[in-house]
């Protein structure tokens, strides 16, 4: 997407993954894209398609569950990662997110995978994400996105998401 707000947008390039269970799933997950392109100093550069994924919860994956679709966007971004996760905080609540149980059912879950080379470790916020390594549902729209996509700390996304693909550990 262009327009004014990229003309303001920062330099960093945060990765942000994007999934929905519950509700009109597509559309929520559009008007978030929407949402994060209008934030200030922030401008989305790419977004990749829905791909659809079974429910994951605490008990691991859940077909009766209703299914999610999952994305990935690109974000150059000037808010620093404090500011950026409240403001998907609160594009998550204003798509109806409610946090009740955790891996629960939701309408709409947006959650920061990197920020630039940055490493973060603070009581709100772990980037990049801990368990991006190991979910095929934000790797594979990734690569879709940035076909040279690294997460620091493990390296080359393509690499991971073949180890997962081919049922390995990584
Ligand atoms: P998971 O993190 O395993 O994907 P989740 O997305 O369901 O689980 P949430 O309920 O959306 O978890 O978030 C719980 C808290 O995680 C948030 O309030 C936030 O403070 C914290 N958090 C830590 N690191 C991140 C991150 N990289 N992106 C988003 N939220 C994060
Ligand atoms: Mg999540
Ligand atoms: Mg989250």
């Amino acid at each position: 997407m262009s327009g004014e707000s990229s003309a303001t947008a920062g330099c960093v390039l945060a990765v942000i993954a994007l999934g929905s269970n519950l509700g009109d799933r597509e559309a929520t997950l559009e008007r978030a894209v929407v949402a994060l392109d209008g934030l200030p100093e922030s401008s989305i550069q790419a977004v990749s398609s829905w791909h659809g994924s079974v429910a994951l919860t605490l008990d691991g994956p859940d077909p009766e569950k209703p299914a999610y679709l999952n994305g990935v966007a690109l974000l150059q971004t000037g808010l620093d990662p404090a500011a950026l996760l409240s403001s998907l905080r609160r594009i998550e609540l204003e798509h109806g997110r409610e946090r009740d149980e955790r891996w629960g059912d939701r309408t709409l879950d947006l959650d920061i995978i990197t920020y630039g080379e940055l490493l973060i470790m603070t009581p709100d916020l772990t980037v990049p994400h801990p368990r991006a390594h190991e979910r095929d549902f934000v790797l594979v729209p990734w690569l879709e996105v940035q076909p040279d996509a690294e997460l620091p700390g493990h390296g080359r996304v393509a690499e991971l998401a073949r180890v997962l693909r081919e049922g390995g550990v990584s």
